[in-house]
């Protein structure tokens, strides 16, 4: 492959690394300046099909089926152990392909390790039941391996989530396929790069670069796919959905968000101005659980706006390998995506209470570099205050009821993540009660953080959880037996 910043050795299918003859290859960029990083392949119908197809002949064999839980475990260890060892690199590299800062990226690289270290604990842990049916019938159930996982992987966390996909798939005792966004493909193809001494047998772990319409379209229509994760937009996972239906395949999907930060004139108001502010400039607002909706008491909210800009204008913009506070958003399309809906702001007469303008840096003309925003006195209903925007954009919204904060908060299509501040205890759990959303928060916020803890959304947000033991649903299928004696 052509020589660049940083070397790519190809697609990884059944355990080699494979460029497509036609040489057709995806140019990756670096958002912090536009520079190109490297090429990947651009791999399509032809390069998922080779991936299934081994991955299926993997998953039969008897060097899967012999491979002990216990083993699948201590391979998942030894994984975390490469990971850390490697975190400088990985940190980097993910700060080259994304673009945010380097101090955002090293807690990609540990959450990643943690992924594997959490499932290998969970490899030969995952228990059956018996059921007391009558007498003269022992029944019990076995938790079997789904089969062939095909993960699309989206472009914002492409390290944890690939890290997540790979350790859960490989505790359960399927084998994958990944597809990761053309966009930021580098960390992806890195992490099975480290594992490839690990031992695996070939074919039970492939990565496929590729464009989401020619191979994430392949990969979630192949007819010997059992289980599709998605991460990404709604509207690609209702194509996700539709070809998965083709196959009777289930689906989780991970998809946006418009979560609110629910702050009561009760908060401790230091945490929560903290936590707005993180949750909305983490991954420069990139984040499928960003807090990217101010939702607060009438009486505080001058006085909480006030102190929140000055905190975001006193944030450094630049580079994340500078490793500013706020780097670069991914992309030309993604900034003039952001664009429209700042434009849309100014339009409708909204207040911009700071931020809304590119921040030109000179050296980095070709970085997208974007202020961090707040828009006040957005209705509700409003289009800027319903749809994700994807950077880092806050918008504020006021309540002066808790009936009318729960009202604000759940009238969105989104369901993801809610953060909840107040100090009165039976308003906390109340309100946590009545979120339509698949996470609360209360007094603190952890967009896009947490192992253990089921992730995952109601409504448009998309269903299926991932993470922590409730993930093991959709990589098992329970099998039920019943023997007369
Ligand atoms: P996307 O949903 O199109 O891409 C996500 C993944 O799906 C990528 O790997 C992509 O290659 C793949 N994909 C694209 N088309 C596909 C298809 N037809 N079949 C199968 N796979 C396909 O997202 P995007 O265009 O990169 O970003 C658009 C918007 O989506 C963002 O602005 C943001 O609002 C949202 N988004 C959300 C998340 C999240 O974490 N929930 C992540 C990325 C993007």
């Amino acid at each position: 492959m052509k020589a660049v910043e940083v070397q790519v050795r190809g697609c990884y299918i059944n355990g080699e690394w494979i460029v497509p003859n036609n040489e057709r290859l995806i140019e990756v960029k670096n958002p912090g300046d536009g520079s190109l990083l490297a090429f990947v392949p651009r791999g399509d119908k032809e390069e998922i099909d080779l991936a299934v197809k081994g991955a299926k002949k993997a998953f039969h064999s008897t060097e899967w089926k012999t491979f002990s839980p216990y083993n699948r475990g201590k391979l998942l260890y030894q994984a975390a152990e490469i990971i850390r060892g490697n975190k400088e690199e990985l940190a980097r590299l993910e700060t080259l392909d994304v673009g945010k800062p380097l101090t955002q990226s090293a807690v990609d690289v540990e959450v990643a390790a943690r992924y594997f270290e959490y499932y290998a604990g969970i490899a030969d842990k995952i228990l059956g039941e018996t059921i007391p049916v009558e007498p003269g019938i022992i029944d019990y159930t076995v938790r079997e391996p789904i089969g062939i996982v095909g993960h699309i992987i989206p472009w914002n966390y492409p390290l944890q989530i690939a890290a997540r996909s790979i350790s859960i798939s490989i505790a359960t005792g399927n084998a994958a396929v990944l597809k990761p966004a053309e966009d930021t493909p580098l960390t992806t193809l890195k992490l099975v790069e480290l594992m490839e001494p690990l031992g695996l047998p070939k074919g039970i772990l492939n990565v496929v670069t590729g464009y989401g319409y020619e191979a994430g379209a392949a990969l979630s229509g192949h007819p010997d796919i059992n289980h599709i994760t998605f991460t990404g937009s709604v509207e690609t996972g209702k194509r996700v959905m539709e070809s998965a239906a083709q196959n009777i395949v289930p689906v989780t999907l991970e998809l946006g968000g418009k979560s609110p930060n629910i702050v009561f004139a009760d908060c401790y108001e230091k945490e929560a101005l903290k936590w707005v502010l993180k949750s909305i400039v983490q991954n420069a607002g990139q984040t499928c659980s960003a807090g990217s909706r101010l939702v607060i008491e009438k009486s505080i909210k001058e006085n909480f706006i006030r102190k929140l800009a000055a905190a975001m204008e006193e944030l450094s913009i630049g580079p994340g390998m500078e490793n500013h506070d706020l780097g670069p958003v991914l992309s030309k399309k993604q900034f003039e995506r952001i664009q429209s809906f700042l434009y849309l702001a100014k339009q409708d007469g909204i207040r911009i209470v700071t931020g809304g303008e590119r921040k030109l840096l000179e050296g980095y003309e070709l970085g997208y570099y974007l202020q961090a925003t707040i828009l006040d006195n957005v209705p509700a209903g409003h289009y800027l205050a319903q749809e994700e925007i994807f950077g880092p954009v806050l918008t504020v919204t006021t309540f002066q009821t808790e009936e009318e904060a729960i009202e604000i908060a759940n009238g969105t299509p989104y369901g993801l993540v809610a953060g909840v501040w107040t100090e009165n205890g039976g308003r906390a759990h109340r309100v946590a009660s009545q979120l339509q959303c698949g996470q609360v928060f209360i007094n603190h916020y952890g967009a896009g953080g947490g192992i253990a803890q089921p992730f995952g959304g109601y409504k448009k947000s998309g269903f299926g959880r991932e993470k922590g033991l409730e993930a093991l649903r959709n990589y098992t299928q329970v099998k039920n037996v019943a023997l007369k004696y």
